[in-house]
C-alpha cells in the first residue's frame, strides 16, 4: 500500500508519540509537536487524557520485571498525557532520534531529551523503538485507527 514505499529508497512508517506527564505540566506540548511538525512529518492521531493504571502497565508490560517499574507507572499516571501517532519515511527511527537517548545525560543537545529535562524518571517524553512496537503501540492507544489525510506538504518534503 501507498504508505509503505513512497520509492525504493524510503519506507514510510507510523510511530507511537507520547507526551508525558512532566511535559504537558511543564508546557512542552506545543514545543514537542513543533518539532515533529517542522521536521516534516505527518500527524495522523492525537489525543490528551489520562489512561488508568492497568493500561499504562500494558504499554510498559516488558519493563514490568525492572525495580522502577512501579515508580514509572506512578510517575505515568500523574496526570494526562499527550499520546500521538506521526507517518513519515523512517519515522520510527528518526522519532527517538529527535526524543534523545533514554537518560538524559546521555542524550545530545539539540534533542528534546537534551534540550529540556535532566532525569530519566522524568525524561517527558516516549516513542515506540521498533516498527513492530509502533504496531502493538499504536492498536492499543488507537483502537479505533487513525486519520487517514494527504498532506499538501508532501511533494516539498519528498523527492
Ligand atoms: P525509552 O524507550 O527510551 O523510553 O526507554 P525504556 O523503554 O528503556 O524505558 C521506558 C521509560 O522508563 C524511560 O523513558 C524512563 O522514563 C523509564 N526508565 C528507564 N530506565 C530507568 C531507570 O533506570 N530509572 C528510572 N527511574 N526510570 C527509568
Ligand atoms: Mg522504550
Amino acid at each position: 500500500n501507498k504508505f509503505h514505499f513512497i520509492n525504493k529508497f524510503r519506507k514510510m512508517e507510523r510511530t507511537y508519540i507520547m507526551i508525558k506527564p512532566d511535559g504537558v505540566q511543564r508546557g512542552l506540548v506545543g514545543e514537542i509537536i513543533k518539532r515533529f511538525e517542522q521536521k516534516g512529518y505527518k500527524l495522523v492521531a492525537m489525543k490528551l487524557w489520562s489512561p488508568p493504571r492497568e493500561f499504562m502497565e500494558k504499554h510498559y508490560a516488558d519493563l514490568s520485571s525492572k525495580g522502577f517499574f512501579a515508580g514509572l507507572i506512578n510517575y505515568m499516571t500523574s496526570g494526562p498525557v499527550v499520546s500521538m501517532v506521526w507517518e513519515g519515511a523512517n519515522v520510527v527511527l528518526e522519532g527517538r532520534k529527535m526524543l534523545g537517548a533514554t537518560k538524559p545525560t546521555d542524550s545530545a543537545m539539540g534533542t528534546i531529551r537534551g534540550d529540556f529535562c535532566i532525569e530519566v524518571g522524568r525524561n517527558i517524553c516516549h516513542g515506540s523503538d521498533s516498527v513492530e512496537s509502533a504496531n502493538a503501540e499504536i492498536a492499543l492507544w488507537f483502537p479505533d485507527g487513525v486519520s487517514e489525510w494527504d498532506s499538501c506538504e508532501s511533494a516539498w518534503i519528498y523527492e
